[in-house]
């Protein structure tokens, strides 16, 4: 297997290091790419001997370069345009796809073009651009393996293609769970960032909190199980040991269970329906309470929000996804509070008249930067 990392040096990123660590005779990474993170790229390129990696912002890129001109080691390659055209041309059978948000999905549906397998832990791109990248990847007879969790757990319970009555996707419930809507008007950025069960990068952290990522994950299972809006419910299950279900026509559920551990999504994304040896300590069932109750839609009404976008699907699940990415970097910045999240993106879906029609990458991009203009006006 030849591996490319989008989003090498984040939390999905360090986890994949993890998992090569225990497997480096069967992965040769090919390539490493990171926004602008240049030393720790240029450490993860060392360790797993990557011949290339990749900055997308060209001034941290030339600076790396800088600092490690005449060593031996990967070469620095920097910038959108740079990075593109190595990802249409050099040799790769398997990208795992981890950069954070919208930019993820001009890369991902380049990979696509050419048939090579996505690992997609980036939700964001099947959030907005759903039609465009199945067609994508169906014309090219690329395949998708989900590597976020929820998604994981269905696809295992799914390999067998049963009929199925509906999807249960479990949710943590996020640090504030049990909080009235007035708990959440004074909450702050260092709450938002304690996830109790997980360790993740910002964005998704606050997206757990508002339960926006929850929203996601069911556009996310849309698109990528082919199910209808109907049949997939949420449910709260705040130790984040059931990472999701299938409940199958003949009534049997099945479940798929783990520490919440995302070494464990990206193992099975490699290597499906093989499974190889991961270093997880064993699972204490004796001494585990697992408990699930019902979401609170009135408290954490994104959920609800991002349904209804999906339902409209064409272009509204994008409007969503753009509106939501500039609303959680204003609250990370200080600059709104936390319910302001919620209103910033019902505003901007409001004010949204658009064709609902995707002809190509081109129409997706226009409504990203229309809805991040729009919101960026309401902050203002
Ligand atoms: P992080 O914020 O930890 O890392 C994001 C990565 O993307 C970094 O490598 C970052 O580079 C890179 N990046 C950010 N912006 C750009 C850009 N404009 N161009 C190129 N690269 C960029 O995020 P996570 O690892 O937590 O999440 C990554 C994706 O995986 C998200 O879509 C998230 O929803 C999804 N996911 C994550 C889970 C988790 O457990 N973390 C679970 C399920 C899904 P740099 O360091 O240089 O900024
Ligand atoms: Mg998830």
């Amino acid at each position: 297997m030849r591996l490319v990392i989008l989003g090498a040096t984040g939390s999905i990123g360090q986890s994949a290091l993890e998992v090569w660590q225990e497997h480096q005779d069967r992965i040769a990474i090919e390539g490493l790419v990171a926004h602008r993170s240049g030393e720790r790229l240029w450490q993860m390129g060392q360790t797993m001997h990557a011949p290339w990696i990749a900055l997308t912002d060209p001034e941290a890129a030339t600076q790396l370069q800088k600092v490690h001109h005449g060593e031996t080691g990967p070469r620095i390659l920097g910038g959108q345009d740079a990075l593109m055209a190595t990802l249409e041309s050099v040799p790769m059978t398997h990208v795992l796809a981890a950069m954070s948000g919208f930019s993820g999905l001009v890369p991902t549906l380049a990979v696509l073009r050419r048939g090579v397998t996505v690992l997609l832990a980036n939700k964001e791109t099947l959030v907005a651009a759903g039609d465009l990248v199945l067609a994508t990847a169906e014309k090219s007879g690329a395949r998708i393996v989900p590597v976020d969790s929820e998604h994981s757990a269905i696809f295992q319970c799914l390999s067998l293609n049963q009929p199925y009555r509906r999807i249960i996707l479990t949710c943590s419930g996020g640090p504030f769970r049990g909080f009235t809507r007035e708990d959440l008007r004074e909450v702050n950025v260092e709450a938002a960032l304690k996830h109790p069960n997980w360790s993740m990068g910002p964005k998704i952290t606050i997206d757990s909190a508002t339960l926006m990522n929850k929203g996601l994950e069911v556009i996310e299972a849309h698109y990528l199980f082919g199910a209808d809006y109907d049949a997939i419910d949420v449910v709260i299950h705040p130790q984040s040991v059931v990472h999701s279900m299938v409940e199958f026509v003949d009534g049997a559920t099945l479940a798929q269970c783990g520490w919440p551990d995302m070494r464990v999504p990206i193992a099975v994304a490699l290597w499906w329906p093989d499974r190889l040896k991961l270093s997880i300590p064993a699972f204490s069932w004796d001494t585990l309470a697992l408990t699930f109750e019902p979401v609170d839609h009135g408290t954490f009404a994104l959920l609800d929000v991002a349904k209804a976008a999906g339902r409209q699907g064409g272009l509204y699940p994008a409007v969503l996804n753009a509106a939501n990415e500039v609303a959680v970097a204003a609250f990370l910045d200080r600059r709104i509070k936390f319910l302001e999240i919620q209103s910033i993106i019902e505003e901007i879906l409001m004010r949204f008249r658009g064709v609902n029609r995707i002809d190509d990458v081109e129409e997706i991009l226009e409504v990203d930067r229309w809805a991040r203009r729009e919101a960026t006006q309401i902050l203002a």
